[in-house]
């Protein structure tokens, strides 16, 4: 067997392909508990974000119905935007912030639906369906009303 060669910078020759430096580390997904390697190129990552990375990478149900429900929250952030200038209801980039707000509280399992009610016709709509998706709907009622 040969002899290991340290890899220490000053052993470094100008030119040579030694490959990228990879640390390993392993993760454990928050939600079967499967222990997985991770690799980076970098020694300078916290546990919290190897968990992170080996639950976003586990194969497990749990772990990709929430990969998906975080890639449904996006869109579901930017169809708010869209309902809100395709309905012409112009409710302000405030309002659109707080509706981010309740969607990553959605997509973490904190909160399982909101209703946001604008005035008396308009109201948003958003909520969690099935296991993976974020629906967001607005209400626009027209509504005559005659006071006497
Ligand atoms: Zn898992």
């Amino acid at each position: 067997m040969g002899k290991i060669a340290e890899k220490r910078p000053a052993d470094i020759k100008d030119g040579t392909f030694l490959g990228k430096d990879m640390y390993n580390k392993t993760g454990t997904c928050k939600y079967c508990g499967q222990m997985r390697a991770m690799t980076y190129v970098t020694d300078f990552v916290s546990q919290e974000q190897v968990d992170i990375d080996a639950t976003r990478t586990c194969t497990c149900k749990e772990a990709i119905d929430h990969a998906r429900l975080e890639e449904s929250a996006e869109k579901a952030k930017n169809n708010i935007r869209l309902l809100n200038k395709q309905l012409r209801i112009c409710f302000s980039e405030a309002i659109e912030k707080q509706c981010d707000g309740l969607i990553d509280l959605i997509a973490a399992g904190d909160v399982k639906s909101a209703t946001i009610k604008l005035d008396e016709i308009k109201t948003i709509y958003i909520k969690k369906k099935g296991d993976s998706k974020i629906n967001v709907s607005i209400r626009k009622n027209t509504k005559w009303d005659l006071d006497s």
